[in-house]
C-alpha cells in the first residue's frame, strides 16, 4: 500500500490507457496488477505490524542457490530493494551478460524503471519475468509478456526459485518469531549453509531431471502438432497476431464521445451529464467488434 500511494502521488495526473516509454503494457493494466498485489498483502501487513523486522528477501540463481539475503527491516518490503539485489548482481557479472529476473510484480517495477529512468545502465541487460504461480495475480496482458514459459530466452524456468527457498527455510520460522535479532541470524545463517550443502550435493542430478523434463514436454508438443498436422510457423504467426492484438492502443474515451456526440447531435462539446457507464458499455461494443 505504501509502495502504491508513493507511485501515484509522483504523477497524479498520468493517464490509465498511456503506454509509457519502453512498456508494451498500458497503465491500466498494470494498475490493476498492483491493486491486485496490494489487496492481497494487506492482511499480511496488519498482522506483521508488531514485528521490528518484517522479513526477509532472497535472490536466487538460476539453480535455486541463495545468492543474497536483504533483512526487510522495520518498514517492509520496498522495491528498492529489488534494485540494490539487481545492482549488486550485474557489478559481480561481465557486461556482456543479460540476466533474466523475476519478481511477484516485476510489471510495476519494470515501469518505475522507466519511468524514472532508475538504473540505466542496468536495463540493457535484464529481461524481466514473473514466477509462473504469480502470474495468475496478473492481468491477461502482462500473463502473455511477462510468462517465461511465453519467453523464448526463459526456457522452461519458472521462477519460483525464492518459493522452493522458503519452503527449505519454513521450519525455522517459529523460532525465528520469538529469537533476538543476532539468535535469529544465527539460526538463519546456520539453517541456510545446511540447505547449501545439500543444494550442492544434489545440483547436477537437478539439472539433469529439469533439462530431461524440458525435451519430454517439447518432444510431446512438437508430437501433438505433428499429430493434428499444424505447421509451427501457423502457430507463431498466430501468436504474434495475438500480441500485437492485445498490445494495441484502446479507443481514447473522450475522442469517442465526441465523435458519438457529433453523429448524434451535430454538437462537438460533451455534454456534462453523459454517464461513463454508458460510454464504456460502447467501448466494449466496438472493442469486442474490433478484436472478434
Ligand atoms: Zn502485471
Amino acid at each position: 500500500m505504501e509502495t502504491k500511494a508513493a507511485g501515484k502521488s509522483t504523477n497524479p495526473n498520468r493517464s490509465t490507457d498511456v503506454r509509457e516509454r519502453g512498456m508494451a503494457v498500458i497503465n491500466d493494466v498494470i494498475d490493476h496488477c498492483e491493486d491486485s498485489y496490494l489487496a492481497a498483502k494487506d492482511y499480511h501487513i496488519k498482522i506483521m505490524k508488531e514485528f521490528s523486522d518484517k522479513g526477509l528477501i532472497v535472490l536466487v540463481c538460476q539453480h535455486d542457490c541463495v545468492l543474497w539475503f536483504i533483512n526487510m527491516g522495520p518498514n517492509g518490503e520496498k522495491r528498492y530493494f529489488m534494485l540494490a539485489m539487481m545492482q549488486q548482481l550485474l557489478r559481480e557479472l561481465p557486461e556482456s551478460f543479460t540476466i533474466g529476473f523475476f519478481y511477484d510484480v516485476i510489471c510495476t517495477l519494470h515501469r518505475e524503471m522507466e519511468r524514472w529512468q532508475l538504473l540505466p545502465h542496468c536495463l540493457p541487460h535484464l529481461k524481466f519475468a514473473t514466477p509462473v504461480f504469480h502470474l495468475y495475480g496478473h492481468q491477461w496482458l502482462c500473463q502473455l509478456l511477462y510468462h517465461p514459459y511465453k519467453n523464448p530466452e526463459f526456457g522452461h524456468t519458472d521462477g519460483e526459485g525464492c518459493e522452493r527457498e522458503w519452503n527449505l527455510l519454513n521450519s525455522v520460522i517459529p523460532t525465528c518469531r520469538i529469537s533476538g535479532f543476532y539468535c535469529r541470524l544465527f539460526v538463519i545463517n546456520t539453517k541456510q549453509a545446511y540447505i547449501d550443502g545439500q543444494n550442492l550435493c544434489k545440483l547436477a542430478s537437478c539439472q539433469k531431471w529439469r533439462f530431461d523434463d524440458a525435451v519430454a514436454k517439447l518432444d510431446e508438443a512438437e508430437g501433438a502438432l505433428d499429430r493434428l498436422g499444424i505447421p509451427i510457423d501457423k502457430i507463431q504467426t498466430a501468436w504474434a497476431e495475438q500480441l500485437s492484438t492485445q498490445q494495441a492502443e484502446p479507443p481514447h474515451v473522450l475522442n469517442l464521445f465526441l465523435q458519438i456526440n457529433l453523429l448524434t447531435s451535430g454538437n462537438l462539446v460533451p455534454e456534462k451529464d453523459a454517464g461513463m457507464k454508458t460510454i464504456e458499455s460502447i467501448l466494449n461494443l466496438l472493442w469486442t467488434r474490433t478484436t472478434l
